[in-house]
């Protein structure tokens, strides 16, 4: 089989660089045979099926045409494919295709450097098949049916609008794997090399991959975990877990019908999504929160507007609130005890959900086979690069125990790659946003006023409502505001809030803001289009100074 040169564009010529095979090796399908140095970067010439190199035809450092044959291969079948000892050779080894992975996949894909990557489940890790996507997916047709039934007040009769449990996840279900064929798709246009197993190290270069009774060794310049976390299973769940009565998020999401009573068991982010999600599904939600407050980690104002809302909504939060045992009925419903302020409460209700939060996910990987170290709390330790404690081995994503969000894991992937390629950054987490779906939602970037408070920055605040907004009466939704913090002194930027109508898209504004240091002076000195809800940026910036111009101090 002829191993030829790819289209060559622009008008540099492909050069020939490092050749990292010799005649009569044995390959592996998707092995790095050469680098080639076109105009458009470094292109990785894979080897396209398992075999022996027969011969080379061409040298290090020689021009070559498209078209060009550079390697004879004769294939053999796959029988090595059982072979411990076929050394898949690359220079990114990236443990783990959710979105920390497969993003730093392409990106160092693009970058001229040859991947492997191991997935031992599903491409789209957690994010793409049980976290953020299907949960919007849900998310969006219960808001949809609750929309429906608010028709009344946009001047629409809607006499006969019922949700059908079974279409709605399907929707989701083919949203989810539209999105997985997606990023199969783009890892085999990049040649990134895809191996269905789990991996584990067997030394600070090395790993192993399991893809069933086969397994495969790769050896790699560098490395990344990505492996992602795992749900935090409360001690009095464990007993029920596993009985569709005490359920996860995941198996939540698998359910494929909503119940008609639930109650949740943590008002963290992922708790908060669901009570609202099940709330305009038609659920009877109940939800109780050890800490005083719901949403422990986010700004005071968005805590204070969704638990109003919830209320409003007929959610009911039991804060401050211990849970002690989950038993079943006789009928099979589930009978929650918990205790607040020194009294006993029961909940029953269908099901139960556990959102108690998750914890870095590092089974498997034999961590210790190259002396990586791990946090006290479980995590891969890394440094502000994503490096771990060994050279040339980096962490990112939910395994690090940094940021537990989709986004953040991707942005650390993208520096990992640019540190290796020499372009190094260190990762900024002060200015990761980050988005709650409820309903109204909610989202921040930068500090908060209690960060403020706690550093002892001298700032400036300005809350511009909703109410106050043209576009958001027109969508019928004027609960919440935005809100923006400025140094008093230098006048940049330091964070913002949004709760409200758009406040998913209303935060890619502030975050820009607070990355980019701009000043608020910056910000209204910036046309925003009428009527948009983005106005309500402009008016909270102008707060910041003479007063929010559509809003009486
Ligand atoms: P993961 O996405 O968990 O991917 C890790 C992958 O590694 C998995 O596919 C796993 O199978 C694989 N793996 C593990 N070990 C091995 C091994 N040894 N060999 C091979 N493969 C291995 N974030 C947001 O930003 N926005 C949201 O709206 C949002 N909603 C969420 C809703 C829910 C219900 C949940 C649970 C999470 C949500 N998140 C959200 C969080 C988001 O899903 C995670 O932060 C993100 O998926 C982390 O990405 P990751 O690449 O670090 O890990």
């Amino acid at each position: 089989m002829d191993i030829k040169m790819g289209p060559v564009m622009g008008k540099a010529p492909a050069v020939v660089g490092t050749i990292e095979i010799q005649p009569g090796q044995r390959v592996a399908a998707g092995q790095l045979l050469a680098q080639v140095e076109t105009g458009k970067g470094n292109r990785p010439i894979k080897a396209p099926a398992d075999g022996i190199i027969d011969t080379i035809l061409c040298a290090e450092g020689e021009q070559v045409i498209s078209g060009q044959t550079l390697f004879i291969l004769t294939e053999s079948s796959g029988s090595q494919e059982n072979d411990e000892n076929t050394v898949l050779k690359t220079d990114l080894f990236i443990i783990g295709g959710g979105p920390g992975g497969y993003v730093a996949a392409l990106y160092a894909s693009k970058s001229g450097m040859s991947v492997v990557l191991a997935e031992k489940e599903l491409l789209g890790g957690t994010c793409l098949n049980c976290g953020c996507i299907p949960t919007k997916a849900l998310i969006q047709s219960a808001q949809l049916f609750r929309q429906i039934r608010l028709a009344g007040a946009f001047g629409i009769s809607v006499t006969d609008a019922s949700l059908i449990p079974e279409q709605v996840f399907r929707r989701k279900e083919d949203i989810c794997s539209d999105l997985r064929d997606g990023v199969a798709s783009l890892l085999e246009s990049a040649n990134v090399t895809v191996l269905n197993g789990t991996a584990s190290f067997t030394g600070k270069t090395h790993c192993l991959v399991r893809m069933g009774e086969k397994t495969r060794t790769v050896e790699f310049k560098n490395a990344i975990i990505a492996s992602g976390s795992q749900p935090s299973l409360p001690p009095f769940a464990r007993a029920l877990h596993n009985s569709s009565l005490v359920m996860d998020s995941r198996q939540a999401l698998d359910a494929g019908t909503f119940p008609g009573s639930v109650t949740i068991i943590g008002a963290g982010v992922i708790g908060m999504e669901f009570a609202f999600l099940y709330r305009s599904a038609g659920a009877a939600v109940y939800v109780i929160e050890f800490q005083p407050r719901i949403l422990g980690n986010t700004d005071d104002d968005i805590a204070s507007v969704i638990l109003d809302e919830a209320r409003k909504q007929s959610i009911s939060v039991y804060t401050g609130a211990k849970v002690t045992d989950i038993r079943r009925t006789v009928s099979g419903q589930a009978v929650v005890t918990f205790e607040q302020n020194g009294a006993s409460y029961t909940a029953v209700t269908d099901v139960v959900l556990t959102a108690t939060g998750r914890r870095p996910y590092t089974e498997g990987l034999n961590l210790e086979a190259a002396g990586i170290s791990v946090t006290e709390q479980g995590a891969v330790w890394t440094s502000d690069f994503m490096e771990t404690s060994v050279p040339g081995i980096y962490a990112i994503g939910d395994v690090t125990g940094k940021s537990a969000l989709a986004h953040a894991a991707s942005h650390q992937g993208i520096a990992v790659v640019d540190t290796v390629i020499g372009k190094g950054h260190a990762v900024d987490h002060a200015s990761v946003p980050s988005v709650i779906f409820t309903s109204p939602e909610a989202a921040c970037a930068g500090l908060t006023e209690h960060d403020c408070r706690n550093r002892g920055i001298p700032y400036i605040a300005s809350r511009f409502a909703f109410a106050a907004s043209g576009k958001a009466k027109i969508m019928g939704e004027t609960v919440g505001f935005v809100k923006l913090l400025c140094h008093k002194e230098t006048r940049q930027i330091l964070g913002g809030t949004v709760v409200g109508p758009d406040a998913s898209a209303l935060i890619g504004t502030i975050t820009l803001a607070v990355k980019n240091k701009l000043t608020d002076a910056q910000l209204t000195q910036t046309v925003f289009a009428h009527p948009t809800t983005s106005e309500a940026v402009f008016e909270a910036a102008m707060g910041l100074s003479c007063g929010a111009l559509h809003q009486s101090t």
